[in-house]
């Protein structure tokens, strides 16, 4: 007890100590910097940064000399600085292959918990700097969001979605045993209108910083229910209604169109995956402003696997095939029109850490290398309302700055290797 005590007054004597020093203040050298995405980038700029926030951006390369106190400079004149990048659909809790099933059998949840904070900080190191979780355990995962905020423990900052199902969706638990089925159903797996509003209500209740839904069927469900519209339009309202009452958006899951003009129609904020966007869901995509979340490396990944590992059902693997290979036509004609577009992978499917490899694939359906960085940054802090603290380098927005070699506008492939990240002013890869 003595040595607790005595741990406590130590603890207390560095916090106090911590509050007297002045704020420190980094420089941080950039040879070219985007500081908005979207505008032209600067050449040899200075970022001010004053504990985790950017205070200014100076033309030229300010001397540390003109500032009092403690003054890091970190050099990146040779380097091409841009705002962190944000994956607008992960899951941290893991990452799709062969061994699934044993880990589910073997491995403690508090294992998991571990390994997901591994996951995240491989995210972060990728220059990734907050990401939108659609879907773990949830629990797990506003743990780990609120540990991330406290700076108990590092990684990416984390929007937490709580997932609403109904009853042998997308959202609910396939491909085992029924025993294992009836332990693990979710509470918020629903039926009908009045229950799913329960549902969405029971998300928020536990910590949900958005709902996730899926207003269609999924590609890993193991069982062959296809991937049109499975939640009714009455579900769908009473979600997005209830969400919206309690201050919260609510994303869809959907692949075919008539779940994506559903969802649509109900109000949600973003459409994930999106796959087979056709011209009535375009119209409505722009009549709403609703974000479209393309993860066409969740598309490329699993119709790869599909292919290559033996680890999926049948039912998996005809849909894996048939929807990995439709999504990223569909999303080109998509972009083409002109629909909103934010950044996400749905990593987790594929591995994390590679997350720009999204970035590529998104060039290569025909959008600007700009025009992604913008989906990466701007896009998605609109999408999860933090355009106020992030997207931008900026004064008074959170110091989430990153570098790469070479100009990302010329070669996306830039964004593949990222030598530099820095959240909320704390240096993490350099
Ligand atoms: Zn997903």
């Amino acid at each position: 007890m003595p040595h607790r005590i005595l741990g406590l007054a130590a603890v207390m004597l560095l916090c106090a100590s911590a509050s007297w020093a002045s704020e420190t203040i980094t420089l941080i050298h950039a040879g070219d910097l985007l500081a908005v995405p979207g505008r032209a980038p600067l050449r040899n700029q200075t970022i001010v940064v004053e504990d985790d926030r950017i205070v200014d951006v100076q033309s030229g390369f300010t001397d540390a000399a003109s500032f009092d106190g403690e003054v890091e400079v970190i050099d990146l004149r040779d380097k091409f600085v841009l705002p962190g990048l944000m994956d607008m659909h992960v899951h941290l809790q893991g990452e799709l292959g062969p061994d699934n099933d044993r880990d589910a059998l073997k491995m403690s949840d508090q294992l998991m918990q571990m390994r997901s904070i591994h996951y995240a900080m491989n995210t972060l190191k990728a220059g990734f700097t907050t990401v939108r979780d659609a879907g773990s355990s949830a629990q797990e995962m506003y743990a780990m969001r609120d540990a991330i905020n406290n700076g108990w423990i590092d990684g990416p900052r984390i929007i937490a979605a709580g997932g609403v199902g109904i009853t042998g969706g997308h959202a609910d638990i396939s491909g085992v045993s029924p025993n294992l089925m009836e332990i693990y159903t979710s509470a918020n797996v629903c039926d009908g209108p009045y229950d799913c509003r329960r549902a969405a209500r029971n998300a928020i209740k536990y910590g949900a910083d958005l709902v996730k839904i899926t207003s269609t069927g999924g590609v890993m469900t193991d069982r062959a229910t296809g991937t049109g519209q499975q939640m009714e339009m009455d579900e769908l309202r009473e979600v997005v209604q209830a969400a919206a009452r309690m201050g919260r958006k609510v994303a869809s899951h959907a692949h075919h169109e008539d779940g994506i003009v559903a969802a649509l129609e109900a109000g949600v904020a973003s459409i994930e995956h999106g796959s087979y966007t056709g011209p009535r869901a375009i119209r409505l995509f722009k009549e709403t402003g609703a974000y479209l979340v393309p993860t066409l490396l969740a598309g490329k990944t699993v119709a790869a696997m599909a292919v290559e590992a033996d680890f999926m059902s049948d039912a998996v693997r005809e849909k894996a095939i048939r929807v990995g290979n439709d999504m990223a036509g569909n999303f080109e004609k998509a972009h083409k029109a002109g629909v909103n577009i934010a950044f996400g992978t749905d990593s987790g499917i594929s591995k994390h850490g590679i997350n720009a490899e999204e970035a590529v694939l998104m060039v290569e359906a025909g959008m600007s290398p700009m025009d992604v960085i913008v989906s990466a940054t701007i896009n998605a802090a609109d999408l999860i309302d933090m355009s106020e603290s992030i997207g931008t380098i900026e004064d008074g927005k959170f110091a989430d700055i990153i570098a790469v070699s070479r100009s990302p506008l010329e070669d996306i492939e830039e964004l593949l290797d990222v030598d530099f990240v820095m959240k909320g002013g704390k240096v993490y890869k350099r």
